[in-house]
This record gives C-alpha cells, sequence and structure tokens, in this order.
C-alpha cells in the first residue's frame, strides 16, 4: 500500500489519470491499496474521521467533481486492484479487480475467443461501471454489466470481506447492481464470459446535412423487429473547433455478418464522411471509439429516457440544437453531443434482479429510449455557463417527454439528478434497508464524499 502526498511524482500521475479535469482535485493525501485485506485496514482507520472527507476512486472517468476526488479530505485510489484471472474449466469466469481498465479485461478474453459485458471505451474503469449497471456493445443481448456480474467481493464499512452473489448475501448483491457506492467498497467482480467470435461493426459519419434521413433511421430501427445481436450509440455532435454539427453511429451486429439487415436503417444513410464497418474484436473496437474521445477537457453530462413515439426524436433534436447554438455563441469551442441508444432488456425471471425498475416481462429494450446529453469545454470560467445549459436543456426534453419513463441511468447522470430515486419507492425502501444492515452507522453517507446518496 503506499500513501501518496502532494507533489510526489505517485501523487501526480493520480490526479492526472482522471479523465475529465473537472476530477483532478487535490486531495490532502492519496491512499492506494493493491488488496482488499489493505482496504479493509484502511475503512477500519477512516472510519472514525468526521463528515465527508474520503473519496473512492477506480477509473476516474466520472464527471461529476468530487464523486471520486475530493479537494478536503483523503482519496482512496483503487487502482491497483487490478488483477484479472480467468476461472473454470472452460475459462467461463474472470474475476477481475475494480482498478482494472476494460481495454486490460479485453486483452486477456479476445484471444480466446470470450468476451464479458464491459464498457464500448478502452480505458473506463470497472468499478464505477459495473456498479451502476453498464451498456456494453453486448447489452442488447446480455442485459447490463451488472446482470453478468456472478459474485463480488466487497469491504464492509466495518473493515468485513464478503462475497456478494446469488445465495451470500443476496440482497447487498442486488443492491450494488445499481447503487454504486452506497452499501460497501466492491474490490472484485467475478464475470461470467460470454463465447464470442469476431463480428460485425465500427462507426459511420455524416455531415449535418444527414441529421433528419439519422433521426428518421433510428425511428425506423426502433419500429423494427428486436434484434439482440444490434447495438448502435447514434451521436448528433456539435464541434465548436469546426464551428459544425454532424453525427456518428457507433454501431455494431455481435455476430460475424457484414451488413447486418438490423442496421442497414443507418448504413445506407447517405451521405457518409467516413465508415469503419468492418470484421473485427472487441479490443479493437473499444480502442477506437477511445481515439473519438475528448480528452484533457472539462466534461458535463446528464440524462433521461422516453418512451418511444413517432416524431418525437426530431423535437428533442431541435430543442438540443438550439441550446447548442445559443451556448455556442458565448463558448465558441464548446462540443456538444446528444446521443439516442437501447436500454437494455432487464434480467429474466429466474435471474438475480438489479436495482432497476424494470420487471422481468417489461420490455424497455423495445418501447424506450435512453438520452445521452454530454457537454465538454477548455476553460473553467465557462463551466458555469455549460452546465446552466445541459441542465436547462434536460429540463425542457424532459419536459417534452414527460415522466412515464422516469429511469435515469446512474452512469450518464449529472451530480445534480437522482438517478437511485428514479428506481422507484419500493426498490428505494429495500436500498435503504440494505444500507442500514451492513452500514449502521452510515459511512458511506457520512464519510464518504462523493456519488449519488441513498436517502437511508
Ligand atoms: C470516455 C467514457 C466512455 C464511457 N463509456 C461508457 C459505456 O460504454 N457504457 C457505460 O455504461 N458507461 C460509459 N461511461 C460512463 C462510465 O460507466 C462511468 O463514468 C463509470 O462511473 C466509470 O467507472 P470508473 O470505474 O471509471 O468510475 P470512477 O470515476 O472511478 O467512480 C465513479 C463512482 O463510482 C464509485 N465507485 C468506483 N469504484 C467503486 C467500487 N469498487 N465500489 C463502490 N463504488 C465505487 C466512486 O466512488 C464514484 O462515485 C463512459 C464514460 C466515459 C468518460
Amino acid at each position: 500500500m503506499e500513501i501518496l502526498l502532494p507533489n510526489s511524482s505517485g501523487y501526480k500521475t493520480s490526479i492526472s489519470s482522471y479523465f475529465f479535469l473537472n476530477s483532478r482535485q487535490s486531495p490532502k493525501c492519496i491512499v492506494a491499496p493493491t488488496n482488499a485485506a489493505e482496504v479493509s485496514k484502511i475503512i477500519k482507520k477512516l472510519g472514525v474521521r468526521e463528515n465527508n472527507q474520503v473519496a473512492i476512486r477506480s477509473g476516474g472517468h466520472t464527471p461529476n467533481r468530487g464523486f471520486a476526488n475530493t479537494d478536503s479530505g483523503v482519496t482512496l485510489d483503487l487502482r491497483g486492484l487490478n488483477k484479472i484471472a480467468l476461472q473454470g474449466p472452460n475459462d467461463d469466469v474472470v474475476s477481475v479487480g475494480t482498478g482494472a481498465l476494460w481495454r486490460e479485461v479485453y486483452a486477456t478474453l479476445d484471444p480466446i475467443n470470450r468476451t464479458v459485458v464491459g464498457a464500448r471505451v478502452a480505458s473506463v474503469g470497472v468499478g464505477g461501471f459495473l456498479t451502476g449497471g453498464g451498456l456494453s456493445f453486448f447489452s442488447p443481448k446480455y442485459g447490463f454489466g451488472c446482470d453478468n456480474v456472478v459474485n463480488m467481493e466487497v469491504v464492509l464499512a466495518n473493515g468485513a470481506i464478503v462475497n456478494a452473489n446469488a445465495t451470500s448475501h443476496p440482497d447487498l448483491f442486488r443492491a450494488l447492481k445499481g447503487g454504486q457506492g452506497n452499501f460497501g467498497i466492491v474490490t472484485r467482480f467475478d464475470l461470467v464470459t460470454h463465447v464470442q467470435s469476431e463480428y460485425w461493426g465500427g462507426a459511420i459519419q455524416y455531415p449535418g446535412s444527414a441529421d433528419a434521413a439519422q433521426l428518421a433511421a433510428f425511428e425506423s430501427f426502433k419500429a423494427a423487429p428486436y434484434d439482440g445481436f444490434a447495438e448502435i450509440e447514434q451521436t448528433f455532435v456539435y464541434f465548436g473547433a469546426l464551428k459544425a454539427f454532424s453525427s456518428t453511429n457507433n454501431m455494431f451486429y455481435t455476430k460475424s455478418v457484414v451488413n447486418a439487415s438490423a442496421l442497414k436503417f443507418f448504413s445506407d444513410v447517405q451521405p457518409q464522411t467516413a465508415n469503419t464497418m468492418r470484421i473485427s474484436n472487441t479490443s479493437a473496437f473499444a480502442e477506437e471509439i477511445e481515439k473519438f474521445q475528448p480528452t484533457d477537457q472539462f466534461a458535463s453530462y446528464s440524462t433521461l429516457s422516453f418512451r418511444m413515439a413517432p416524431g418525437i426524436l426530431p423535437r428533442i433534436y431541435k430543442q438540443w440544437k438550439d441550446a447548442t447554438t445559443s451556448l455556442s455563441a458565448k463558448v465558441p469551442n464548446v462540443t456538444s453531443v446528444l446521443t439516442f441508444q437501447d436500454i437494455p432488456p432487464p434480467p429474466s425471471a429466474n435471474a438475480p434482479k438489479n436495482s432497476f425498475p424494470f420487471a422481468p416481462d417489461s420490455t424497455p429494450h423495445k418501447d424506450n429510449v435512453l438520452v445521452l446529453f454530454s457537454f465538454y469545454w477548455s476553460h473553467k470560467e465557462e463551466s458555469a455557463l455549460v452546465e446552466s445549459t445541459i441542465k436547462s436543456v434536460t429540463g425542457s426534453v424532459q419536459e417534452l417527454v414527460g415522466n412515464k419513463v422516469g429511469f435515469k441511468y446512474l452512469n450518464y447522470a449529472a451530480a445534480w439528478q437522482d438517478p437511485i430515486g428514479s428506481y422507484g419507492e419500493e426498490i428505494n425502501k429495500a436500498l435503504a434497508r440494505v444500507a442500514r444492515t451492513y452500514d449502521p452507522n452510515r459511512f458511506f453517507q457520512r464519510v464518504v464524499s462523493g456519488g449519488f446518496k441513498l436517502k437511508v
């Protein structure tokens, strides 16, 4: 275990490894354990501290300032818990430390033709992604990433190390699938590996003149029969640096089928400015999307979801485009992105549950659409204006689509949103019971500063 003090090279490396500038804060010190026993020791020590002084991080990808880092306390940097080990006679489970990055997991699994339901961008961390849900290339078929976890090793507030799974602490197991940092620190995830050979995917880019055709394509995609092999993130982008709107589809058909008909709505849209669709593997696809991510920027995300209805997409798009156009007059280099994608299917009736509000017989993957607004900018002085714009456009789109599908995906939610509240009253009561059982002194509410807090 290392204790890193300001100005040491380890401290600087840890801070600069946060993906967004928002989170490159200055804790009093960083504690960097390498195994669960060390995490337990630290938690026992920190348990006696006063209010809100500890931040917990895995990959450090949250754009929410103060969620995985702190300016006034200690940051627990879990990146050293990064072991990856195949288990079982057929490598059908992989154990992954919370501090590993998805690119490392894919590098282990691609050569043996197996995969996991992990992030679509190579550098994303494991811990935040899986405890918040997890949207993957494979989610249309296998659900959220957390639904593919068979066991979590967890350090509780009293320092005890337990395993949470379908038979041991099943209430904690369920709570951690969507409830993130309210119950314990997950130090290791055991994930089902799925047999997977190379598949069709990549990105197609279009100029702004294709936006109307793109919106029509997404509407047709939603109206067509559901195909669990088809995964798409449709993004509309304003690049301040180019002063231009454009769009991109990152899309995947997770079988070795070129020009899959389920995605034809999008591959038919013209004109196209770039097209990388080919047969390849998860490592290559996740590295490709990584290359398009803005680096060394401030960022703000927000989210909502709605029930698909004819004509609704262009109305959402217009609200976003108008807000972006007026923001760009004041923040010329802003990058503003609107993304549409599916919500994954819920776990079946006989599978372990997650904390999300979708019953086994419901069909959110067919009926609903998940929206992500993501804005990126360069100067701290611009933060207030960009953040008020993203808040107001989220509010006006929410008004437009109504509250019928209240679900807010935690890993995309802004700090001012309440994703856990969006799971509904009954689930929140159950989560509060779990928190009281495993954390009676409210360590994760009181001492840990960041994250979406459950109302216990
Ligand atoms: C470039 C980029 C690409 C992305 N791509 C995807 C994607 O394809 N699919 C998707 O669903 N999401 C995606 N996201 C969102 C991503 O899932 C979240 O930002 C997620 O929190 C990242 O995990 P992390 O380990 O880096 O989290 P961190 O930023 O380290 O932490 C986020 C929160 O989780 C808590 N936390 C972290 N580890 C643990 C743990 N072990 N136990 C308990 N609490 C913990 C932290 O305290 C913090 O509050 C992306 C984000 C970025 C920036």
